[in-house]
């Protein structure tokens, strides 16, 4: 009778562990997922590397009896090695992984107390000192991992760590009392853990449900970490909209600022426009104003004769002509959003500009080299294109005039390209700087003191209104040459 109870005991305990052991198992597997799903901070590999171990063991003290009693010795070396396992884990947690020599050793250790274990489970009557080998080394180990996680805790403070800080002195206080229980009682020595006295093994027990609660906290702490970092980014994306929102709001604002700023170059350039007119008018109404004089002089003193009257009267219609084709071209620079486009000849624009400029060009000496081809329609706001191309002609002058050159001089080219038209401008002045060119279009890019950097940006603008572009080159021989290209109204 008191046989088949301790038989029922031995078989009782093995199935025990090979429950714990399909346990830790499962636990193993629970950590699969944390491994395979992407994450800024993956878990360390010690924790299913030391809860492995510790299945192998469980598993290996479960089959011992019935497969072969080897396992034993695997069994004892593997729960060594899952304790090293979790301290590898915990130094790491600190910052202060094993270097290749300490972690040589380290796992030495389980090698070395296996050597030694293996002949004292075939010797006979030797429980007490496999127990003491055994659960002593463990028991530094844990005193180990205890250290490790103080410190991590005094760091760190999180709850979790707390508990398994926890759970693992209790790991120790039931270790400690059932190793005091085997070696300090009288019970034989010629038996097996399986059958070892009933405290002694409810306090094994107790280990095994507190290591594998263990391992169950460790997964919790790295799922509280992942969702705390979780939390994290999405309180940061929150941050991001917000900061999204506000750079949105930001660049409306520069919408509405540009807007203004293009209405007051509107206005600026307008002015600019009207100004060398009215300086043009100047010239053709100082004329008539002469011949007016000179036909008032001629009629008070009656002395006119018919040929002289018609020779005053043709030249006063000249520069009344003139007069009103330069007036022509002072019109509406933008009507806000409609290009109002029609057909124009890009000859007659560059001819109107360059009317414009004349006086200019003549006062600071610039020649003017023009070779506009003929028939060259383009489908635009006359006026608008004329903009740019007096911007083009007024940049070249002032480079012109700022620069040290004698001869100065200004290339006006134009020709069909395919189904587009090119008009390029260039000058033979000092051209512009390469680290600047890249910036050239940008609005309020100005290298002179009194420029707005406008002018090219305008210029951009217009042009991209009429599916066209603009980019800069250097001339050859130097000097600056922009090139505008618009499509063509219609091709052959
Ligand atoms: P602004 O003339 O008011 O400075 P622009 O947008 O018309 O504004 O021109 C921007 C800058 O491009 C000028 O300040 C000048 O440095 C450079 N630039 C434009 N055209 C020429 C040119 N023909 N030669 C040299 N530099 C030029």
């Amino acid at each position: 009778m008191i046989f088949s109870i301790i038989k029922f005991m031995e078989v009782a305990n093995q199935i025990f562990f090979v429950v714990f052991g399909v346990i830790t198992l499962a636990i193993v597997l629970s950590t699969i997922p944390q491994f395979q799903s992407p994450r800024v901070d993956w878990p360390s590999i010690y924790w299913p590397l030391s809860t492995s171990f510790y299945a192998i063991s469980a598993l290996s003290f479960g089959l011992a009896l019935w497969v072969n009693k080897f396992l034993l010795t695997i069994a004892n070396t593997s729960l060594l090695m899952s304790s090293i396992a979790l301290i590898c884990l915990y130094r790491s947690w600190n910052g202060k992984p094993f270097n290749k020599i300490e972690t040589l050793l380290i796992w030495l250790l389980p090698l070395g107390i296996a050597i030694l274990y293996e002949p004292l489970r075939t010797a006979p009557d030797t429980f007490h000192q496999r127990v003491a080998l055994i659960t002593l080394t463990l028991e530094v180990l844990i005193v180990w991992q205890l250290l490790e996680l103080i410190k991590f805790y005094k760091k760190e403070g999180s709850r979790i760590v707390g508990w398994l800080t926890l759970i693992t002195l209790l790991t120790l206080i039931g270790n400690v009392f059932r190793t005091y229980q085997i070696l300090t009682g009288d019970g034989p020595t010629n038996i097996f853990l399986y059958t070892e006295e009933p405290f002694a093994l409810a306090l094994r027990w107790l280990t095994y449900a507190t290591n594998i609660i263990a391992f169950v906290a460790l997964g919790v702490f790295y799922l509280q970490k992942q969702i705390s970092k979780e939390n994290k980014i999405i309180n940061d994306l929150s941050i991001f909209k917000n900061e999204n929102q506000k750079i949105t709001e930001l660049l409306k604002e520069k919408e509405r600022l540009i807007y203004g700023l293009m209405k007051a170059n509107k206005t600026a350039a307008t002015g600019a426009l009207s100004a060398s007119i009215a300086h043009e008018l100047n010239q053709p109404l100082g004329a008539s104003n002469l011949n007016i004089q000179f036909l008032k002089m001629k009629l008070e003193k009656g002395v006119i004769n018919p040929e002289l009257g018609k020779e005053i009267l043709d030249s006063l219609e000249e520069d009344n002509k003139r007069a009103a084709t330069i007036v022509k071209s002072l019109r509406s620079i933008f009507t806000d959003g409609q290009t109002n486009a029609q057909e124009a000849q890009l000859g007659d624009l560059v001819a109107k500009v360059l009317d414009i400029v004349k006086p200019e060009l003549k006062s600071k000496n610039i020649q003017i080299q023009l070779s506009v081809d003929d028939d060259l329609p383009i489908k635009v706001n006359s006026a608008e294109i004329e903009q740019v191309i007096l911007n083009l002609l007024n940049n070249a002058i002032q480079a012109l005039a700022n620069s040290g050159t004698l001869q100065r001089r200004i290339a006006i080219e134009a020709m069909k390209v395919g189904n587009s038209v090119h008009l390029s401008v260039s000058d033979n002045g000092t051209g512009v700087p390469e680290d600047f060119q890249s910036r050239l279009f940008e609005l309020l890019n100005s290298t002179k003191q009194t420029g707005m950097g406008l002018g090219l940006w305008l210029c951009k603008h217009i042009v991209t209104r009429y599916s066209g572009s603009i980019h800069y080159e250097d001339a050859i021989g130097g000097g600056a040459r922009f090139i505008v290209e618009l499509p063509l109204a219609k091709w052959p």
